[in-house]
């Protein structure tokens, strides 16, 4: 067994979903695990958290922004040259489109969004979280993505794991499709996926201007800030601020939801919260059913008190 797991960064740095999916990798029959990563420069700030054996870093000018098909072409180029039985990478929006290419590159089929492989059968998520699949995956060469938060992140072994480089052989078409400008989500500089407190609002919320004590609480509790579907149609908030099925997954430790309703789509995306905190005028919304604690009220009222106590106990 020899597994290559494509892992994304963020300025440099290993994404948490990577290493989840490299945690996976490493249990997957006890066969050598090769990381992959790409980038512009041979550089590599975190190979040592890493459980792999060796890390590769295929280095192109194209890696400078993010270049799917370009990546792709380098992981099965990789996956090729060691024999790979198996390739693994994060279920994120990217790992999720990375793979796919690679699967449409090498004519095999994808498992996406994998919380466990066994005996060649795996247990994925479906229907945005909604049911989990057990499949069986007939061929040649396993492709997989991995879950987010479906699996914690081990440690590397005490061994740091050796570095190489490589430089890919990129086609044409691979190079024309790359990111070419970033808009950073509006979110104060704290990750909606990553982040250890969420502060959400829904249609409840009233309006744009109504979020406003939403992000007053968010910056006391160094939160992001997030919302409902609704809310996103209505244009009050980016797609990128979205929590749930067709918007982003959360795993807080804490998820403050204001004046949401709880539909299932929305839920899709925050039932990896440690705890939920719902603030919600109606005493039978569904989110109270998935609610560890609940203020009934108007989040009008109830949000800028939060905010109140919390300055008056730090001042105090
Ligand atoms: C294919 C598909 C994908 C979808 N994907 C997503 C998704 O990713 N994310 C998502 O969120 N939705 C998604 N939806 C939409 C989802 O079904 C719901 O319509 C949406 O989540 C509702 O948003 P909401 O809770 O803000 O609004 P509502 O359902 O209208 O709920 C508003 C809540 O606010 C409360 N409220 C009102 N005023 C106040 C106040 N002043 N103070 C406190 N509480 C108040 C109400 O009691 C109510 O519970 C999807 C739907 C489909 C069909």
């Amino acid at each position: 067994m020899t597994a290559v797991v494509y892992l994304e960064q963020t300025d440099g740095a290993v994404d948490e979903p990577s290493l989840q999916a490299v945690t996976l990798a490493s249990s997957l029959g006890g066969g050598a695990v090769h990381a992959v990563v790409a980038a512009d420069t041979p550089s590599l700030a975190a190979a040592e958290r890493l459980p792999a054996d060796t890390v590769h870093v295929a280095v192109h000018e194209a890696f400078g922004s993010h270049a799917p098909l370009a990546i792709a072409e380098a992981v099965v180029e990789l996956a090729g040259r060691l024999g790979a039985t198996s390739v693994v990478g994060p279920g994120t929006e990217r790992g999720n489109e990375v793979l796919a290419h690679v699967a449409a590159l090498l004519d095999l089929p994808l498992a996406a969004n994998c919380v466990s492989v066994a005996d060649g059968g795996v247990t994925r998520v479906r229907w945005g979280g909604s049911l989990l699949e057990e499949a069986r995956v007939d061929a040649p060469t396993l492709l997989l993505t991995v879950q987010p938060h479906a699996v914690a992140a081990a440690p590397g072994a005490s061994d740091a794991p050796s570095v190489e480089t490589f430089t890919p052989t990129l086609s044409d078409a691979a190079l024309a499709l790359r990111v070419v400008e970033r808009v950073d989500a509006s979110t104060g500089g704290v990750s909606l996926a990553d982040a250890r407190v969420v502060v959400s609002g829904g249609r409840g919320a009233g309006s744009e201007e109504g979020f406003a004590p939403i992000e007053e609480l968010a910056e006391l509790l160094e939160a992001a800030v997030g919302c409902s579907r609704a809310v996103t149609m209505a244009g009050w908030r980016p797609h990128t601020d979205q929590v749930g099925q067709t918007g982003t997954k959360i795993a807080p430790d804490i998820y403050i939801a204001c004046g949401i309703s709880g539909a299932t789509q929305h839920m899709a995306g925050c039932k990896g919260a440690k705890r939920i905190l719902a603030i919600n005028a109606d005493r039978e919304a569904p989110i109270l059913q998935s609610a560890d604690y609940a203020v009934i009220g108007d989040l009008h009222e109830v949000v800028p008190a939060i905010s109140a106590a919390i300055r008056a106990a730090r001042s105090g």
